[in-house]
């Protein structure tokens, strides 16, 4: 069997049981819910569900699950003349999510924010041709199904085809990382957030957390700090890990306005 933990969705090395824990849910910006540890499978997982494929804007797509899953987030496939790349993860693989992704072209790599998000990210690489799975490495510790299309990389800036650039931007994780696209939103540049910079109800701000689910804040200078490391990037939309979750205009300023409000809120 392939364990998948039902908290996170992260897949665990084929075995006759499910491991102990979920080294993901143990960390304290996740949670072991109540009951204790909970595992589920791949062909458990597809009973029932369906993919929820959309077009969000010219060259963006997305896939999700229907219903959603554990944390619920969808992946994106981001078109450049250059190639393709998967950004983000859902926990499933199922033929309908595959073609969507397959039917725009080759996919150069596969992207993941953090590891909240790794899920199924070893089973899309295989049935994507092998696609290499770019995981910033200051998150290592927490790949729980290794593999060998796994590439950490290190450092704060990763280029990638079609002008993509990966940015690690820290704070929720120390390897979380934001990918830009200067060619979205009509050449004005979207940034894929996760929830690494997080979109929230009022469009006009963005916020930030250690913990989302335990409503743990970071500290005012890493607020301070991811701000900044956005400030020289040209972006106008912000695309998060959910449907929802998105700042369509004038999300440079909710940065400025969201980083700023939260080291008030601290203060
Ligand atoms: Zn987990
Ligand atoms: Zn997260």
């Amino acid at each position: 069997m392939t364990p998948v933990c039902a908290t996170c969705g992260a897949w665990f090395p084929d075995a006759a049981k499910p491991p102990q824990r979920c080294a993901i849910c143990d960390d304290e910006r996740q949670y072991v819910p109540d009951g204790g540890q909970r595992w589920t499978t791949p062909d458990e997982l597809a009973e029932g569900r369906s993919t929820d494929v959309r077009d969000l804007e010219p060259g963006l797509r997305g896939a999700g699950l229907d219903p959603s899953f554990a944390i619920g987030q969808r992946l994106l496939l981001v078109e450049t003349p250059a190639g393709n790349v998967v950004w983000d993860m859902i926990p499933l693989v199922t033929d309908e999510g595959v073609r969507a992704i397959r039917d725009r072209g080759p996919v150069q790599a596969i992207a993941v924010s953090h590891p909240h998000f790794y899920s199924a990210m070893s089973a899309w690489s295989e049935a994507l041709g092998g696609a290499p799975i770019l995981l910033h490495a200051a998150d290592r510790d927490f790949v729980t199904r290794p593999h060998p299309a796994i590439e950490h990389w290190d450092g704060d800036a990763l280029e990638l085809p079609g002008q993509l650039t990966l940015l690690r931007l820290g704070g929720h994780f120390e390897g979380g990382t934001v990918l830009h696209w200067p060619g979205g939103a009509d050449g004005l540049g979207v940034l894929l957030s996760g929830d690494v910079v997080m979109v929230v109800p009022d469009r006009r701000y963005v916020s930030f957390m250690w913990s989302y689910p335990n409503l743990v804040p970071l500290p005012a200078h890493e607020v301070v700090r991811m701000a900044a490391a956005l400030e020289p990037w040209q972006f106008d939309r912000i695309v998060g890990a959910w449907w929802t979750h998105v700042i369509r205009a004038g999300a440079k300023d909710a940065v400025r306005r969201g980083a700023e409000r939260y080291v008030r809120a601290l203060a």
